[in-house]
């Protein structure tokens, strides 16, 4: 369970974030939808330990990491610019983690092996990131925070940098790889109709706050504010 409770983050005299309080269930996909600016990829980074609260307290399982470093909290971050080491293999980036952790040689080399097919990618061990589509390289941004097995996975706009038509795969794909994995996803997205396919519920951020949370049908058929039904009408 990730537990945020009055979490409130301020940039001198902006207010980011406001008395924000989330529950995030065990292998539950939530995703946290809103326009620019409304606080979103703050939350995410608080969650990750790259940004201190300036109030409230989150915890993970029951233990409060708030003043945990983010190298020592049980979760992992995929960005949407996937930052692949250029000059390693793929099968280097993915086990990247494991080496610096001190795993010996041969359980990273079956680690690496099996997370690569749980991307289905194990044909393009050898390659380097340049040789690889953009689906790929995303694919392997989720291995790579896949093997070091999270208790959950935070993803800023992992697919914002995909067309249209490779994005619709990566969602599905995306959702199977969840399911398998049964890990908690929290996911930043400015885009709609990806929250509502992707999530089991969507919190819609303005301006620093949780507007409403719900499943993605009950956001979609009963939204509690106009700003909700605005945002949900026009952003696609
Ligand atoms: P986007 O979809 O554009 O990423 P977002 O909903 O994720 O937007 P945040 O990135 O969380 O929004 O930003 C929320 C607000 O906090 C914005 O107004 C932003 O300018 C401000 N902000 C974020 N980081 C900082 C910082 N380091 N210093 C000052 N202001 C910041």
């Amino acid at each position: 369970t990730v537990t945020l409770r009055q979490v409130a983050k301020r940039f001198g005299e902006f207010s980011a974030v406001e008395q924000l309080d989330l529950e995030v269930q065990p292998g539950e996909f939530l995703s946290m939808l809103g326009p620019s600016g409304s606080g979103k990829t703050t939350v995410l980074r608080m969650i990750a330990g790259f940004e201190t609260v300036t109030s409230g307290s989150i915890h993970l399982s029951g233990t409060d990491v708030t003043q945990t470093p983010p190298h020592s909290r049980p979760v992992n971050t995929v960005f949407q610019d996937y930052a692949l080491f250029p000059h390693l293999t793929i099968a280097e980036n993915v086990g990247y983690g494991l080496r610096v952790g001190g795993t010996n040689r041969t359980d990273r080399e079956a680690q690496v092996r099996a997370s690569l097919e749980q991307v289905r990618l194990s044909a393009v061990a050898d390659r380097l990131p340049h040789q690889l589509s953009g689906g790929q390289r995303q694919r392997i941004a989720l291995a790579r925070a896949l093997i070091m097995r999270p208790q959950v996975l935070l993803l800023d706009e992992p697919l914002g940098a995909l067309d249209k038509q490779l994005r619709e795969e990566m969602q599905i794909e995306l959702k199977q790889i969840q399911r398998e994995v049964g890990i908690t996803f929290i996911f930043v997205t400015h885009d709609q109709e990806e929250a509502l396919t992707l999530s089991d519920r969507v919190a819609v951020f303005n301006n620093g706050r949780i507007e409403q949370i719900g499943s993605a049908r009950e956001v979609y058929e009963f939204p509690k504010t106009e700003f909700v039904a605005r945002f949900l009408g026009l952003s696609n």
